[in-house]
């Protein structure tokens, strides 16, 4: 177990990929706030599964596009367990739009969430580690789309990018306080936010040739890779971005 005695936040760890973040961290022996803005159900499901692994958990409603809401979540985080080590900014979401038919709705609610709670729940956990002079480790769940255009999806790209350079200067900012920030850039998992894909056999297809391993990626693929991130065997690693996409982003061929 690399994590025992660790403490961390996991936002958004009511379903699909957080929630297999939140419970593969308590498996390595951390204690783990969960979050969620809008299923308490999941947060339960996601509680009861931390549980079972003989570790405790401790569930905060919040929605992460708001930043008073954010810093109310790490100091609720911070208040219940004592103290904060590694921070998995994991929330996220997107909306289908062709770029000259998106709203300022829509924009602000993917880019609040995505890209301004990242910056500020960062903040507030930076906040905590300098005054306590404690060392720390950010994750950020970003996506392929950091990187590779996504039409339809540009206030997404926006979100991602701006999360990709946030982390690069941070990676500066932060190293000399002991603070690692690592960014993890899934592509195509089966989850939640992927369910109109899936039930669309058509678009799944296509999207499978693009893969190289042949399959979509399952929660537990990016979980295990956050696991490494968040213990001491990844001491020296900070500044990066590491894919977990079976082979996606680089998949162009001419037919
Ligand atoms: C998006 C998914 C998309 C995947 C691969 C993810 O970041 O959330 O909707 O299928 O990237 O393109």
């Amino acid at each position: 177990m690399k994590l025992e005695g660790k403490v961390a936040l996991v936002t958004g760890s009511s379903q699909g990929i957080g929630q297999a973040i939140a419970v593969r961290l308590a498996q390595e022996g951390a204690d783990i706030a969960i979050n969620y803005r809008s299923h308490p159900e999941g947060a339960k499901e996601t509680l009861s599964k931390v549980e079972a692994t003989g570790r405790s958990g401790h569930i905060i409603q919040a929605d992460l596009g708001s930043v008073s809401e954010v810093r109310r979540l790490i100091a609720s985080s911070i208040e219940h367990f004592g103290k904060l080590d590694i921070l998995v900014n994991n929330s996220g979401i997107e909306k289908h739009a062709s770029f000259w038919e998106v709203t300022e709705a829509d924009y602000d609610s993917v880019v609040n969430v995505n890209l301004k709670g990242v910056f500020f729940a960062t903040q507030a956990v930076v906040h905590h580690l300098m005054k306590t002079k404690q060392p720390g480790k950010i994750i950020n769940i970003s996506s392929v789309h950091e990187e590779l255009p996504f039409p339809h999806f540009t206030s997404y790209c926006v979100s991602k990018g701006g999360v990709k350079m946030m982390m690069r200067n941070l990676a500066v900012e932060l190293g000399p306080f002991g603070i690692t920030i690592n960014n993890v850039a899934p592509g195509a998992i089966e989850t939640p936010i992927n369910k109109s894909l899936l039930n669309n056999p058509e678009k799944l297809d296509a999207l499978l040739k693009n893969i190289p391993l042949g399959r979509l990626g399952k929660p537990e693929d990016v979980a295990s890779l956050v696991a490494f991130l968040a213990s001491p065997d990844a001491d020296y690693v900070t500044g990066t971005t590491f894919f977990v996409d079976g082979g996606l982003l680089w998949s162009y061929q001419e037919q």
